[in-house]
């Protein structure tokens, strides 16, 4: 038996082991998968869009209207649950300052805000006068350097002024004979000094003059320091700039947080799902986990229920629209308002809203206000009441989400 269970091994749920083993917990940190960080940009959004673009974000959080799930937590409780992370990854993994987002490149040359952001992207933030050399590996579909260029060329940094850009192509296979090399193929290659030095020859060939080189975020998976490595050799600032799934910044984060909680002592069951619990006194004796050779059952004094959104398969919703949570039954907000998901793609959708309502502490909580368990707290994407993908506020509050959980079990919360 574990002084807590963990369920999930998404941003929330690591994060909220590793907290909790800091604080001497034993700690059992279980899931069916590896979650959206390797779906993620690798950066911390706090707070993107209110749905105007965000430049302060802790400023922003402060203002959230009630029933947001930063509302109960608070912009302090929330930049320093994100500080704190930060320090945990040290500055060579994460950067950045959660009172203020950057504007990154997208691979499609949108800007982006986010507040925390791997090192090597951090020359990419759009300032008034920049100019991009935007290359492309020819064998490396999904970043498309032209389209990017030409986006970039158009937009205006958020200080209003003009931001210029041109793009230019290589061509340097990263293994022989692979027809269609994903990121990580190319990430791999470059943990490989020679083969990155290689790159940066290629690039600085083409490159031209500009004040930072933009490059597809595919520069090492375990070696931190490829980024400098080719900067260094360029004689010049470069930037990644993240691609579609597989991401390779956001599995720079992942194994990072799960080296640290392995190293933290977590125990982490992998690859089976929790699909029941077993109640006990006011809250929950254990949960039950579909095991290969039978059901098993986790015992311990809390629990925390990080399980994502719909995206991870979190919630149900059944052909009459109706939405459940499969594991605890917890009660979730109403979904009466609207269509769930209504033609305007743009427009709100309410079925990403729908969630499970916590008191201060980050337990669930009935209509009537009531605790529904005393010893379950829940984290992360199944908490109700905003757009995460649209207002990119689901890192932060994953993170916020988290620590919370984590400090109101060991006493530590404020
Ligand atoms: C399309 C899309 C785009 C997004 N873009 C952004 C963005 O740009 N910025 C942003 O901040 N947020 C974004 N989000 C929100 C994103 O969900 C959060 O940022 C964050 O990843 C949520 O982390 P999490 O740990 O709560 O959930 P997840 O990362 O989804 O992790 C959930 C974990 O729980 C596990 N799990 C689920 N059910 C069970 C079970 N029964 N038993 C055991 N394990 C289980 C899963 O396998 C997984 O490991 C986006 C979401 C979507 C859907």
């Amino acid at each position: 038996m574990s002084d807590v269970v963990v369920i999930g091994a998404g941003l929330a749920g690591l994060v909220a082991a590793l907290r909790l083993a800091r604080a001497g917990k034993s700690v059992t940190l279980t899931t069916k998968g590896p979650g959206g960080l390797h779906l993620s940009q690798g950066t911390v959004d706090i707070l993107g869009y209110t749905p105007e673009r965000v430049s302060a974000p802790l400023d922003a959080v402060a203002s959230v209207p009630a029933g947001h799930p930063y509302a109960s937590i608070g912009a302090e409780a929330v930049g320093s649950a994100v500080s704190w992370l930060a320090e945990e990854f040290g500055p060579e993994l994460l950067t950045g300052d959660p009172a203020r987002n950057f504007q990154f490149p997208t691979a499609v040359g949108a800007l982006r805000p986010t507040a925390l952001a791997q090192p090597s992207m951090v020359a990419g933030d759009a300032v008034g006068g920049k100019s991009y050399a935007v290359v492309g590996v020819r064998q490396l579909k999904d970043f498309p350097a032209d389209l990017i260029a030409g986006n970039l060329a158009r937009s205006k940094a958020p200080d209003g002024g003009a931001l210029s850009a041109h793009s230019a192509w290589i061509d340097l296979p990263a293994r022989k004979g692979e027809a269609d090399p994903t990121p990580l193929t190319y990430a791999r290659a470059m943990d490989d000094q020679s083969f990155a030095a290689t790159f940066a020859k290629a690039v600085g060939a083409v490159a031209g003059k500009a004040d930072v080189v933009a490059l597809p975020a595919v520069l090492g998976s375990k070696r931190r320091d490829v980024w400098r490595q080719v900067a260094d050799q360029l004689g010049r600032d470069i930037c990644e700039i993240p691609l579609p799934p597989p991401s390779v910044p956001g599995i720079r984060l992942y194994d990072a947080l799960l080296a640290m909680v392995r190293a933290a002592g977590v125990r982490f069951i992998q690859g089976s799902r929790i699909v029941s619990f077993t109640p006990g006194g006011d809250g929950v004796a254990s949960v039950t986990l579909a095991a290969a050779g039978g059901p098993r059952h986790l015992k311990a004094a809390s629990f925390v229920f990080a399980p994502g959104g719909f995206e991870s398969g979190a919630l149900d919703v059944d052909s009459f629209g109706t939405i459940t949570e499969p594991v605890f039954g917890l009660p979730l907000t109403a979904t009466d308002a609207g269509p769930l998901i209504p033609s305007d793609y743009w427009g709100p959708h309410a079925l990403f809203e729908v969630g499970v309502r916590t008191d201060d502490a980050g337990r669930p909580i009935d209509a009537a206000g009531a605790v529904v368990h005393t010893n379950l707290f829940v984290a992360g994407g199944i908490i109700a009441g905003c757009e995460r993908w649209r207002e990119k506020s689901g890192d932060g509050i994953a993170v916020a989400t988290a620590v919370r959980a984590a400090d109101h079990i060991t006493g530590g919360a404020r």
